[in-house]
């Protein structure tokens, strides 16, 4: 592969230029070595809780590196453009942030679980028994089931906190349904980027699974960060191996020859 002709890199987020609410060290100039040298860089998510403004204004604030809404993809953005046609009333599990998304995508929502042709699950910060309870009644009652996201965890600088995924797993396990996934790598999230990339890209991502794959699955070059979750490239799956291994996304102007 020829960097030269990369016209687009397409960050994760989490993992790779924030770890909790720090920086990973150099990542703001890292990000506007990219920037200076022509590339488009986009930001994408798989973290419901916020909107697409609050993300730039935490990576402004956080990293120091100034982005607009128009350069951030979420889960919960992608959700909502997946599902706004399909569902008349959603039931949502997840934080104020994934609801005023799912707002602004057009999504109509009720807190009344027999209300509910669909339930939006996504990471939540004060997430309570009840909430589960009403998410799998409505689940029980027909409304169909979507995940913003299946992350396993969610990065801190404590350790790895239980993230979406866990709790899609609890509605999944007392319902027997398999929900919907609508982040990376899913289909919800790829429908979205033909929009935002055009030419050769690349996906710098912390999470095989996730970054990775998503990466592969548009033909991306792929590059994966070790200061999120995964910590050596002995613990990446085969069909996950990526096409650069960085120690962090700091490294990254230098071996595109920036
Ligand atoms: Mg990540």
């Amino acid at each position: 592969m020829e960097w030269s002709r990369l016209d687009t890199v397409v960050c994760d987020i989490d993992g790779v230029v924030v770890i909790g609410d720090q920086s990973v060290p150099g990542a703001r100039a890292a990000l506007e070595k990219l920037r200076a040298a022509g590339l488009t860089v986009l930001f994408i998510t798989n973290n419901s809780t916020k909107t697409r403004e609050m993300v730039a204004d935490r990576i402004d604030r956080i990293v120091g590196y100034r982005t607009g809404a128009a350069t951030i993809i979420t889960s919960g953005w992608a959700t909502g453009l997946f599902i706004k046609g399909e569902v008349s009333c959603a039931y949502v599990l997840g934080s104020d942030g994934l609801r005023a998304t799912l707002r602004e995508t057009g999504v109509a929502q009720t807190s009344d679980w027999q209300e509910a042709d669909a339930v939006v699950v996504g990471l939540d910060f004060e997430v309570t028994y009840r909430k589960l309870v009403e998410a799998a009644l409505a689940v029980q009652n027909g409304a169909r089931l979507y995940a913003t996201n299946t992350d396993a965890s969610y990065p801190s600088p404590e350790g790895l906190y239980p993230g979406a995924g866990a709790l899609v797993s609890v509605i999944e396990t007392a319902t027997g349904t398999e929900a919907v996934p609508c982040g990376k790598p899913n289909p919800p999230m790829r429908q979205l980027l033909d929009d935002f990339v055009a030419g050769p890209a690349m996906m710098v991502g912390d999470r095989p699974e996730t970054d990775i794959a998503l990466g592969k699955a548009e033909g991306w070059v792929t590059a994966l960060v070790l200061t999120g979750v995964t910590r050596t490239l002995r613990e990446v799956d085969a069909s996950y191996a990526p096409d650069m291994v960085l120690d962090s996304i700091a490294g990254l102007p230098e071996r595109l020859g920036l």
